[in-house]
C-alpha cells in the first residue's frame, strides 16, 4: 500500500456561473485539469483489497487506473478502464458514484472519498481528444446475436459480445442510438457529442447498428428467432401518469415526452426544427428523482419559472444530491410534502391544485408513508405541468412474446444469468429491473453477455 499522505480533497467542481448556464444547454461542470486529476489520484490509498471495485457494477480496476493517472500516464489509465467499460465519459458524468465506488472508498471514513467519477471522466475526455483506445477482440465465432435496444444495456451487451467474436446486430427503434443517454438526460449534464463518440467506439468493434427498426413491428419476433441468441435491452420508456382530473389538457407532459422533444428533437429550437414544445412561463414538475430534476432544469432553460413538488421530504429526494443542489441554485422552487390532485383549466392549464402531505408510519422501504392533510389544498399557478413520477418497461415488444414471464410491474423476469423464460432470450437493464441506473443496466448486460457466450459454447 502507498504511504498515506493526508491531503485536502482538491476542488473538483468547476460549475459555470448560474446566470450564464440557465440560458443554454452547454455542460454545467468543466471537469478536472490534468494537475487536479494527478493531485486527486495521488490521494488514493491503493488498498490491497479495494472495496471501490466491489462497489462498481462493471468491476473496473479502479486502483490500477488511478495509479496511472497519478503517474501521468492517462493513455494507460484509459486502457485499464476500457477493459471493463466502453462508456467511461458517460459513466464518469452520470453514475451515482456516491453510493457505489466512492461510497466504498476507505478515505470517506476520514475525509472525502476519492472523486473516482471525476477521474474516470477526466481519463475518458483526455482519451477522446488524443484518440480512442479500443480493447482487444477475439476472432469470429461465426455465430450471430441480436441485441434489441441501443441504450446503455444494449450497447454494453453488443460491445462485450463483439469482443468475444460474435456478429452482433443491434436494433434500435429511434433514429439515434443511446436510449435515455440521448433522449432523456439533457446535454447540460451529458453532452451529446460525447455520447456519440462512445457509441462510435462500440460500433468500431464491428457491431452492426440498425436504426429506425422497431422490433415487434418492422422486425418480427420470428426474425429474432433466426439468431443464435437474443438480448433484450428495451428499457423502461413507458411513463406513469397520476390519473389526475385535467391530465388530458394541452400543456401536460410526461417528463419522458418533454425531455425527448427537447433533447432528441431540438424542440427548444422550433421552428428551425420540426418539433414544438410548450415553453411554459409557470411550470410545475411533480416528482423527486433525476428525471424530475432534469425536466425542471430544462423547463428553466426554456425560460419558465419552475416549481418542483414532491410528496415526501427534501431528505427523501431520490435524485443525486449534486443535481438537486444545482436545480435549486438555478432558481427552481422546491415545495416538499405536497402532492398534485387536480390540473385546473378549461382548454389550457391555469394552475395545479395540490394538497399538503404529512409523513406517517414507515413503509416497506423504511421511509415514512406520506398521507394528505385534510383541508390543506392550495393552488399553484401554472401553464405547463410535467409528471416525473416514474416509468415502467415498454410493453410493445415484450407483450408480443407470450412465452416471456413478466413481473408485477411489467418487467421481464430473468434468472441469475439473465436468462428469460424463453430459450435463447436474455434480458437486462431497465426492462428487467424497472427504471434504475446506467451502470446497473451495463453491469447486467455484461453478465448477460457472459451467459450468452457460455450457452453458445456448450
Ligand atoms: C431523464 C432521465 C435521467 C436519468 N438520469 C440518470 C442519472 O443521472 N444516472 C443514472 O445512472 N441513471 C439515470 N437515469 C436512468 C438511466 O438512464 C436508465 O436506468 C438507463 O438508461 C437504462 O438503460 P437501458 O439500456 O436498460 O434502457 P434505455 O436507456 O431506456 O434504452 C432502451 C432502448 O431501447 C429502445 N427500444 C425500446 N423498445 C424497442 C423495440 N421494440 N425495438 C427496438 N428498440 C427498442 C429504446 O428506443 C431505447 O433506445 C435517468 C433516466 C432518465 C429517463
Amino acid at each position: 500500500m502507498q504511504t498515506y499522505v493526508p491531503a485536502k480533497r482538491v476542488i473538483t467542481m468547476h460549475d459555470r456561473p448560474i446566470d450564464q448556464r440557465i440560458h443554454d444547454f452547454y455542460e454545467v461542470d468543466d471537469g478536472l485539469t490534468p494537475e487536479e486529476a494527478i493531485a486527486e489520484a495521488k490521494r488514493c490509498l491503493q488498498c490491497k483489497k479495494p472495496l471501490c471495485v466491489k462497489g462498481c457494477p462493471v468491476s473496473i480496476d479502479i486502483p490500477a487506473f488511478i495509479r496511472e493517472v497519478a503517474a501521468g500516464d492517462f493513455k494507460k489509465a484509459a486502457e485499464i478502464i476500457k477493459e471493463q467499460n466502453m462508456l467511461p465519459a458517460i459513466c464518469g458524468r452520470v453514475c451515482p458514484q456516491e453510493v457505489q465506488c466512492e461510497g466504498e472508498c476507505l478515505l470517506g471514513l476520514k475525509e472525502k472519498p476519492i472523486s473516482i467519477g471525476e477521474l474516470e471522466r477526466f481519463v475518458a475526455d483526455t482519451e477522446r481528444t488524443n484518440g480512442m483506445v479500443l480493447p482487444k477482440k477475439n476472432a469470429s465465432t461465426g455465430r450471430r446475436v441480436a441485441v434489441v435496444g441501443a441504450g446503455p444495456a444494449g450497447l454494453t451487451a453488443s460491445a462485450e459480445l463483439a469482443r468475444m467474436g460474435y456478429h452482433v446486430t443491434l436494433f434500435e427503434s429511434l433514429h439515434a442510438a443511446g436510449g435515455v443517454l440521448m433522449y432523456g438526460i439533457p446535454a447540460f449534464r451529458l453532452p451529446k457529442d460525447i455520447v456519440k463518440a462512445e457509441i462510435d467506439a462500440v460500433l468500431s468493434l464491428g457491431v452492426e447498428l440498425k436504426l429506425n427498426h422497431l422490433v415487434g413491428r418492422s422486425v418480427t419476433v420470428k426474425e429474432l428467432l433466426s439468431y443464435d441468441a437474443v438480448f433484450l435491452g428495451t428499457g423502461a420508456g413507458l411513463p406513469y401518469f397520476m390519473g389526475l382530473p385535467g391530465e388530458n389538457l394541452p400543456g401536460v407532459y410526461s417528463a419522458n415526452e418533454f425531455l425527448t422533444r427537447v433533447n432528441l428533437m431540438h424542440a427548444d429550437q422550433f421552428p428551425s426544427f420540426d418539433t414544438p414544445v410548450k415553453k411554459g412561463s409557470r411550470v410545475v414538475v411533480a416528482g423527486g428523482g433525476n428525471v424530475a430534476m432534469d425536466a425542471a432544469r430544462v423547463a428553466r432553460r426554456l425560460g419558465g419559472k419552475v416549481t418542483l413538488v414532491y410528496r415526501r421530504r427534501e431528505e427523501d429526494l431520490p435524485a443525486r444530491k449534486a443535481e438537486s443542489l444545482r436545480a435549486k441554485e438555478e432558481g427552481i422552487e422546491f415545495v416538499m410534502c405536497v402532492n398534485p390532485v387536480k390540473i385546473l383549466g378549461d382548454g389550457a392549464i391555469t394552475g395545479v391544485e395540490c394538497v399538503r402531505m404529512e409523513m406517517c408510519e414507515l413503509d416497506q422501504s423504511g421511509r415514512p408513508e406520506p398521507a394528505p392533510i385534510e383541508g390543506s389544498h392550495f393552488t399553484i399557478d401554472a401553464d405547463v405541468f410535467i409528471a416525473a413520477i416514474g416509468q415502467g418497461p415498454n410493453p410493445l415488444l415484450i407483450s408480443e412474446i407470450p412465452e416471456l414471464i413478466r413481473g408485477k410491474r411489467g418487467n421481464v423476469v430473468v434468472d441469475s444469468e439473465y436468462r428469460t423464460s424463453l430459450p435463447k432470450f436474455f434480458a437486462g437493464g431497465d426492462v428487467a429491473t424497472g427504471a434504475a441506473t446506467v451502470i446497473l443496466a451495463m453491469g447486467a448486460a455484461k453478465s448477460a453477455a457472459q451467459a450468452i457466450d457460455k450457452m453458445l459454447r456448450e
